[in-house]
């Protein structure tokens, strides 16, 4: 991957940002999401962010080998601490999981006020962004499920508003599948749920010899419930 040929995923991600976008983007590496998106003229200015050292020298170096030094700026930094009130109109976070991009977007929420849209990409636990959204007043506008590399990953999109208008019944279910997911169901979604159904009914089934603490008693439950919740939405 480089900054002319996108991961699947990555493309996925600029695909929704606005033409014309200032954009933030946290956990950045390499830089190369928002090279590409200034590049392509998507967006006008960018803040790479990055909290490690290296993945910093490589954004560093890789914006200044492109010649994109006036355009995009290099800050490390903890999450959205790297951007001042203002600065930006759009927020993607990609490759991290759900529960450390909700974290990110809770310790920076005040620099969130004139963010107008927030693309997210969690390798794993989406139901803690959905969770986020739901109690800070940003509403789902699109999702997206894809596989790459034998990998299925979700896209977020957000902007603020209502956040229930996205889900029609079972909230809980909503939560945990995605309210616009579950509804298209595309092959990447059907394929994802099987795979953690029958990864949650072998612990069920490991829990079953174990003796009946009320932890496990609790854990049983939990993994009964959502098994039940994928097996409603995949009928
Ligand atoms: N966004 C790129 C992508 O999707 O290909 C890189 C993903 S990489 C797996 C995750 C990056 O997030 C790492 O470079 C890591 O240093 C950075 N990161 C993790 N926590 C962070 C935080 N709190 N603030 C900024 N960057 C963070």
């Amino acid at each position: 991957m480089n900054s002319d040929h996108l991961s699947k995923r990555l493309q996925t991600v600029v695909r929704f940002i606005p033409i014309g976008s200032r954009i933030a983007d946290i956990g950045s590496d390499h830089a190369y999401l928002p090279c590409h998106a200034v590049k392509k003229g998507i967006a006008t200015f960018a803040i790479a962010g990055e909290v490690a050292e290296g993945p910093y020298r490589s954004a560093l170096k890789q914006v200044q080998i492109e010649g994109l030094t006036k355009n995009i700026s290099v800050r490390k930094g903890d999450g959205l601490e790297v951007v001042e009130p203002g600065e930006v109109d759009c927020v993607t976070i990609a490759g991290m999981g759900g529960t450390l991009i909700a974290d990110i977007l809770e310790r920076g929420k005040e620099k969130l006020s004139d963010v107008k849209r927030l693309i997210l990409q969690p390798n794993i636990g989406a139901i803690s962004i959905r969770k986020w959204f739901l109690e800070n007043g940003w509403m789902l506008i699109s999702e997206e499920i894809l596989e790459e590399d034998e990998k299925i990953y979700e896209v977020l999109v957000a902007e603020k508003g209502d956040p229930y208008t996205s889900y029609e019944e079972n909230l809980e279910s909503g939560l945990l599948l995605g309210p616009l997911l579950q509804t298209k169901q595309n092959e990447s979604f059907r394929k994802k749920w099987t795979i953690e159904k029958a990864k949650w009914e072998r612990i069920l089934h490991q829990l079953e010899q174990a003796a009946g603490k009320p932890e496990i008693l609790q854990k049983k439950e939990d993994l009964l419930n959502k098994i039940s919740l994928v097996e409603e939405a995949l009928k």
